[in-house]
C-alpha cells in the first residue's frame, strides 16, 4: 500500500467495531486497511471491540467479527474491550470535570431539536442551554465538554491526516459533545482517545465519515496530556445510489457472506484493488 511505503516507523493501526450490527463491506476495507498499512511497517494491526453501548452491544457480533476478519484472512492482536475501561474514563472526566471543563447538561434530544439547534459534523451542535440554566442536581445529567473553555486551554492545535494533509482544530463543528453519557461515566469521543493511546495507537485509521472527530479527540489529546497519533481517514465505499454502506441501510453483512461459502480472501483482493482505484 503506497501510504505505507513513506513511513519506515513500526506502525500501530487498529480495528475498532462496535457490536451493535453486522459487519459490512465498509467495515472489510477499514480493517484491510489498517491491517496492511501495519503489517507494510512491519507494525501492530489492533481489535478493539467497542461494547459500551448498553443493550445495543451484543457479545455474539464480537464473535462473528473475529470470524469476519480472519475470513478476510487477516491477524491481528486483540486489546481489552471497552466494557472492561471504564474506571479509566471516569478518571479522565473527572480530571476535566475539576478543571471545569465539563458541564452538566439534562437535556433530551427533543429538547436539543426544540430549542433550535443546527446541524453539526456529527449530529445537531448542542445549543447551550444548560450551559447557561444549569439543570436540578437530582436529574440524571450527562456531561458535556464547555468547548470555549477548552479552546482557551489548549490554544491553537493541530493534527494530521495522511491523505487530507495538516488540520487546524476547529471546535465549532462539533460544539459541546458530550463526554459522559447520562448512563455511563465516557462516550465515544472519551472512549476512543484514551483507547487510542492506552493501546499505543500511532496511526488512526478509520473511514471519512469520523473525519471531523479527530478535531475533539486531538483537543482531549492536549488536554490529558495523551500522545497525538497521525490519522489516515479512507474514502468510504458507496452503493449503487451513491450512499455509504451502513448498518443502518442494511447493507450485506460480510457474516452472512462468511457462511455461503464466498471466498474471503479473494474478497479481501478485491476490495484493495478497490481502494486502490479510490486513491486511499
Ligand atoms: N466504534 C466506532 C464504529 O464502529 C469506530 C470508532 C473509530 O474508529 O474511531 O463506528
Amino acid at each position: 500500500m503506497g501510504l505505507a511505503m513513506q513511513n519506515c516507523t513500526p506502525l500501530v493501526t487498529r480495528f475498532a467495531p462496535s457490536p451493535n450490527g453486522p459487519l459490512h463491506l465498509g467495515h472489510a476495507l477499514s480493517a484491510i486497511i489498517a491491517h496492511d498499512l501495519a503489517r507494510a511497517s512491519g507494525g501492530r494491526f489492533l481489535l478493539r471491540i467497542e461494547d459500551i453501548d448498553g443493550p445495543r452491544s451484543r457479545a455474539e457480533l464480537a464473535d462473528d467479527f473475529r470470524r469476519d476478519l480472519e475470513w478476510l484472512g487477516l491477524e491481528w492482536d486483540e486489546v481489552p474491550a471497552q466494557s472492561t475501561r471504564l474506571e479509566s474514563y471516569a478518571a479522565a472526566a473527572e480530571a476535566l470535570r475539576a478543571r471545569g471543563l465539563l458541564y452538566r447538561c439534562a437535556c433530551t434530544r427533543k429538547q436539543i431539536e426544540a430549542a433550535g439547534a443546527v446541524a453539526g459534523s456529527d449530529g445537531l451542535i448542542y445549543p447551550g442551554t444548560c450551559k447557561r440554566n444549569p439543570p436540578d442536581p437530582a436529574h440524571p445529567a450527562a456531561w458535556r465538554l464547555d468547548a470555549d473553555k477548552a479552546g482557551t486551554q489548549t490554544g491553537a492545535l493541530v493534527w494530521e491526516d495522511a491523505l487530507a494533509g495538516k488540520q487546524a482544530v476547529d471546535l465549532s463543528v462539533h460544539g459541546d459533545v458530550v463526554l459522559m453519557r447520562k448512563d455511563l461515566p465516557a462516550s465515544y469521543h472519551l472512549a476512543v482517545t484514551l483507547d487510542d493511546a492506552a493501546d499505543g495507537v500511532t496511526l488512526v485509521t478509520r473511514g471519512a465519515d469520523l473525519f471531523a472527530a479527530s478535531h475533539v479527540h486531538r483537543t482531549l489529546q492536549a488536554l490529558l496530556g495523551l500522545p497525538v497519533p497521525r490519522w489516515h481517514h479512507h474514502p468510504l465505499l458507496t452503493d449503487a445510489t451513491g450512499q455509504k454502506l451502513s448498518k443502518r441501510r442494511g447493507s450485506p453483512a460480510l457474516s452472512d457472506r462468511r457462511e455461503s461459502g464466498e471466498d474471503g480472501r479473494m474478497l479481501a483482493q478485491q476490495l484493495r484493488l478497490q481502494q486502490l482505484s479510490l486513491g486511499t
